[in-house]
């Protein structure tokens, strides 16, 4: 299952976001690739948005990672950019993060061979003053549920 979106402005990246946080499965990884500037804190923004998330939105740029306890599991937002050894994400116990939790990690490449497996892969790509998005499922789980939220991509 895949699926390609043009995002024209910021707004439209946040949309985005929100509409993959309908029927958001349990347990599901995202890999979040993309240059820096592509959008792919905002995207997580939006569906943290939509999924009730009040307060600001941190980037974990500096942290790894930010953790919210949401109603029907926790998600974990990983920016792994500052990583210089994959071993770091050992270190840090993120290995310990629970099969039950969504995880959406941004520079999954620092952490190869170390991270779960994604169910979904969401590639951005600067297009000029625009975003492209292309959306891949990776696994059956990814596939039943970009069925779902990705219409009508
Ligand atoms: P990343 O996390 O990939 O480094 P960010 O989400 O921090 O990128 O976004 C970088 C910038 O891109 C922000 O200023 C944001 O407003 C802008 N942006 C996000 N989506 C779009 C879009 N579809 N079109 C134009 N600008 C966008
Ligand atoms: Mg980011």
């Amino acid at each position: 299952m895949r699926c390609r979106l043009h995002l024209p402005d910021e707004a439209a990246t946040l949309a985005f976001g929100a509409r993959l946080a309908r029927n958001l499965p349990a347990g599901l990884t995202f890999y979040l690739v993309g240059d820096l500037g592509a959008g792919k804190t905002t995207l997580v923004r939006g569906l943290l948005r939509a999924l009730g998330v009040t307060g600001r939105v941190k980037s974990p740029t500096y942290t790894l990672v930010e953790t919210y306890e949401l109603p029907g599991f926790e998600l974990y937002h990983f920016d792994l950019y500052r990583m210089h050894d994959p071993r770091e994400w050992l270190d840090a116990g993120f290995r310990d993060v629970s099969g039950q939790a969504v995880s959406l990690i941004e520079w999954p490449d620092k952490a190869a061979g170390w991270l779960a497996a994604p169910d979904v892969i969401i590639r951005l790509s600067i297009a000029d003053e625009s975003r492209e998005v292309e959306c891949e499922s990776a696994s059956p789980v990814g596939a039943r549920y970009l069925e779902t939220s990705c219409k009508p991509c």
